[in-house]
């Protein structure tokens, strides 16, 4: 008997809940395939709950997911709900309290996509972004002083640990294990005069530890520029809070559109579920009409099953969205076809049967 997997899913709102369905459906599929089972829980917990209750989910929301093996986000927002409300109170929270340190997002190119680079095919991009998710940068020390004379300044500190530091490098490390066996590190060494000589320092220390993995860095602001001209340099990209938040924006946009791409928050110790999500918001723009493109959210599934060890289940996915958009399957209209959002969802999961 294979294995049963208690999923907790959040569909949230506008094209969270027309994309969710579809990511199940393929994870589904996929569970007839390689014969493993799936509990599936759903949280009605969005902006139409915040209407009825005056909060995104309930107190013990995080006690009640906390018990699954993962969670599958769909995307939280929308413009009733100011975003920190909406962001702050779920997502942040989840994150913050189920200790998810790692934001994990791969930039691959799949068959049939077309790069906004010119030129650039599926073997040239094929890195990932390991961001820093639990410090850094987004902290709430500092303060407003002075205020309302001429000299009010406001000072915004940035904290990093050593435990902080060393745990995602040793993540990064060991996932370019996994890979191509090359970790490249953001700094800015030569500006942030304090904390980033100390990344470096982290970075030549951790990376003695794994000598068969080869190691570079480079500051965030040629590094954004290696990832439009070089992106075949990298394999495994590892940064702070904030330069994982802008390379993370960065690399899946070079590997096609926002509807195709997918991200991990991932605690690596397994003491609590890691929750993915595709990386695209819920598009009030296009909700309702079941156009939007299911495959970031089912490439997270894909990523969700990896996490889960069912490595065949993953790579299955991976390859029937290749079959679907590189062959002539159905297409939604933000990759140039007119297929809805159900159309494109099945055809993945009947590529994967
Ligand atoms: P966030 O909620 O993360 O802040 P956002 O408001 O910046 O996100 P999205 O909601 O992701 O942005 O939408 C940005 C644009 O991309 C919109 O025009 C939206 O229609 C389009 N888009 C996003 N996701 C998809 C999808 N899955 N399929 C098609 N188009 C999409
Ligand atoms: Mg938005």
């Amino acid at each position: 008997m294979g294995k049963n997997y208690k999923i907790a899913v959040i569909a949230g709102d506008g094209i969270g809940k027309e994309v969710v369905p579809e990511g199940q459906r393929v994870v589904e599929a996929a569970a007839r395939r390689f014969g493993f089972s799936v509990d599936w829980t759903e949280f009605d917990w969005n902006c139409d709950y915040y209407a009825r209750h005056g909060r995104m989910m309930p107190e013990d929301g995080v006690e009640q997911v906390r018990g699954a093996d993962a969670i599958f986000l769909g995307a939280v927002g929308w413009p009733t709900v100011p975003d920190h409300i909406s962001t702050w109170d779920l997502i942040l929270k989840l994150r913050r309290e189920l200790g998810l340190y790692v934001a994990l997002r791969p930039a691959r190119l799949l068959k049939g996509i077309v790069s906004p680079l010119a030129g650039r095919t599926a073997k040239d991009i094929d890195f990932v972004i390991v961001r820093e998710n639990s410090e850094g940068e987004y902290s709430a020390a500092g303060g407003l002083l002075y205020e309302g004379t001429s000299e009010e300044m406001v000072i915004q500190e940035s904290v990093f640990s050593k435990r902080a530091i060393d745990r995602i490098l040793r993540y990064a490390f060991d996932l370019a294990r996994t890979r191509r066996k090359k970790v490249s590190l953001a700094t800015k060494s030569n500006g942030i005069k304090i904390a980033m000589p100390y990344w470096d320092a982290r970075f030549a220390a951790i990376a003695r530890e794994y000598p068969d993995v080869a190691h570079d860095k480079f500051h965030i602001d040629i590094l954004t520029a290696h990832f439009v001209v070089h992106p075949d340099w990298f394999d495994v990209v590892v940064g702070s809070n904030l330069f994982g938040d802008i390379l993370s924006d960065l690399g899946p946009a070079v590997a096609g559109s926002i509807g195709i791409a997918p991200s991990g928050n991932i605690d690596p110790s397994r003491t609590n579920p890691s929750m993915f999500e595709p990386v695209h918001g819920s598009a009030p723009d296009i909700a309702g009409q079941g156009i939007a493109n299911p495959i970031g959210q089912i490439w997270a599934a894909a990523m969700m099953l990896e996490h889960l060890g069912e490595l065949e289940a993953a790579k299955a996915i991976e390859t029937a969205i290749e079959s679907v958009i590189g062959g002539n399957g159905p297409r939604t209209r933000d990759l140039g076809g007119n297929a809805a959002t159900v159309e494109a969802g099945k055809a993945i999961a009947e590529a994967l049967a």
